[in-house]
């Protein structure tokens, strides 16, 4: 039995994306600096991309350290360094990955049996957490780094199954049960949640385990989303902690930056300093996404066409850069228009800075909530993985931006829906930069919902409340034992 002057003990398993990783992370931190003994168990690479943080903490005397395990790299014909999904630049790296991660269950079963922590936090995609925790008794934490509104959307599709009961892919139903109207389309929504497969097989693995497990953690906040926060109470798991905006609570370093020059200031911060307050677009979508040549050419002339400055963030292998008009690099220096980021953006700090005024973006949960941390409206883009809910939260239900694109999901992080062409994105560029009475009052409800952003996080906020009522529960739980 745990006695009242030991420290709490807790592990962290984030899983091997960086979507995944920096929230995890985050949390670790978070309860570091609330008194507990935190250990973060990833891998080797993986640790280097957050090592910096880790060590300021522990530095400063917090309890924290990462227990970092050799990926099966070659075991799975995976090449060394590979080491999470945002490094993948094909679907068969990707299954590799996913295979040398499976493989990592039994050395981490091990670490956590041999030092018996209080607790497990563990990433939604370990679902097997969850049987040796009850091994341990110890509670288990799920954390699913997402939203109430896409669990409240899920639940519904589920139970009514509106998607059902259309003609067509492209026509849209309204979403049964909800505290609001949704509307979505079929051909939005996930293969698995129309057909039974093995990622839907996963996926029911992983929701079996909500009720098995001591609560969940979400990394949205409750006044951003009150309505869907108390559903997702009442039909997914009553024990539920909202702990974002996380960017807002740690003095985060930007996960995965520390592999580019080491510089102090990026230099497109410098350049930011140069625009005027709220006139740059900044345009990135995520880790993991890779667009074709042809759909980098289109976006590359709406922004040109569209004459608002822009910080764009490409994520593309190899050399060739045929996809870039001719001389449009020169162009843009020479006439002040925008800088392109071949690799990883410090997105924290673009966002936050004044010059920025619209993020377009693909609706990944956590660009979208640091668009709103930082009050940006957007332009959504929604591609793949649960992007189309997360979408119709910001523009149906906050309002703070307009959805282009075909509507159709895609499977994986190699774009395939049809091309979004340079015409509809340049009206939308123009419509959000352009300063029309409606992108205006999109920017006013983002403003203003970053005011309740950074409101969570102070003390006494929702956030804030929920951190220190789940380490003091959690505490009392290891005292009882
Ligand atoms: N990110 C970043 N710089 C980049 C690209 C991404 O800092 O160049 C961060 C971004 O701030 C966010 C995360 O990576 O925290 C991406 O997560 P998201 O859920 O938006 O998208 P995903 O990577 O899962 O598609």
């Amino acid at each position: 039995m745990a006695t009242k002057d030991q420290k709490l003990s807790v592990v962290f398993l984030p899983y091997l994306a960086p979507s995944h990783i920096i929230p995890m992370v985050d949390i670790a931190r978070l309860f570091a600096g609330r008194g507990v003994a935190a250990t973060i168990i990833t891998t080797t690479n993986n640790a280097l991309l957050f090592r910096d943080s880790v060590n300021h903490d522990a530095a400063s005397g917090l309890n924290i350290s990462v227990h970092t395990l050799k990926l099966p790299s070659a075991q799975v014909h995976l090449p060394e360094g590979i080491e999470n999904f945002g490094q993948c630049t094909s679907p068969q790296l990707m299954a590799k990955l996913g295979y040398a991660i499976a493989l990592l269950q039994n050395p981490i079963e091990e670490f956590i049996r041999d030092n018996r922590p209080d607790c497990i936090v563990s990433d939604m995609f370990f679902p097997w957490t969850v049987d040796l925790a009850d091994e341990l008794q110890v509670p288990r934490i799920m954390l699913y780094p997402s939203n109430s509104f896409f669990h409240c959307v899920s639940h519904s599709l589920r139970l009514y199954a509106p998607h059902e009961k259309v003609l067509s892919d492209s026509e849209d139903f309204l979403i049964p049960g909800l505290p609001d109207e949704i509307h979505m389309a079929r051909s939005e929504l996930q293969d698995h949640v129309k057909a039974k497969s093995r990622y839907g097989d996963l996926i029911n693995s992983i929701r079996e385990t909500e009720g098995r497990s001591y609560g969940i953690i979400l990394t949205s906040f409750y006044d951003l989303e009150p309505a869907y926060s108390d559903h997702f109470k009442k039909v997914v798991a009553s024990k539920c902690w909202n702990l974002g905006p996380l960017s807002l609570f740690t003095n985060r370093d930007n996960v995965g930056q520390k592999n580019n020059s080491g510089e102090e200031k990026h230099s497109c911060l410098s350049w930011l300093d140069t625009q005027k307050p709220n006139s740059v677009l900044y345009v990135c979508f995520g880790s993991m996404v890779q667009f074709s040549d042809a759909q980098l050419t289109q976006i590359a002339l709406a922004l040109e066409a569209s004459g608002h400055p822009f910080v764009w963030v490409v994520r593309k292998e190899g050399k060739s850069e045929s996809w870039l008009p001719e001389g449009y690099e020169e162009r843009m220096g020479r006439d002040n228009m925008g800088v392109i980021i071949k690799g990883w953006a410090p997105q924290l700090e673009i966002l936050d800075h004044q010059a920025v005024g619209g993020f377009l973006n693909h609706c990944g949960w956590n660009s979208l909530l640091e668009s709103l941390t930082a009050g940006s409206p957007l332009i959504s883009w929604p591609l793949f993985a649960e992007h189309f809910y997360n979408s119709k939260l910001s523009t149906q239900v906050l309002k703070i931006g307009v959805e282009i694109g075909p509507r159709v999901w895609n499977s994986g992080f190699e774009i395939n829906s049809p091309l979004v062409g340079m015409d509809e994105l340049t009206k939308a560029i123009t419509f959000l930069m352009g300063g029309s009475p409606e992108a205006v009052e999109m920017r006013q409800r983002a403003e203003e919902i970053s005011i309740k952003a950074k409101r969570a996080v102070a003390e006494g906020g929702r956030s804030y409340c929920d951190l220190k009522a789940l380490i003091e529960e959690l505490k009392a739980y290891a005292l009882q034992k």
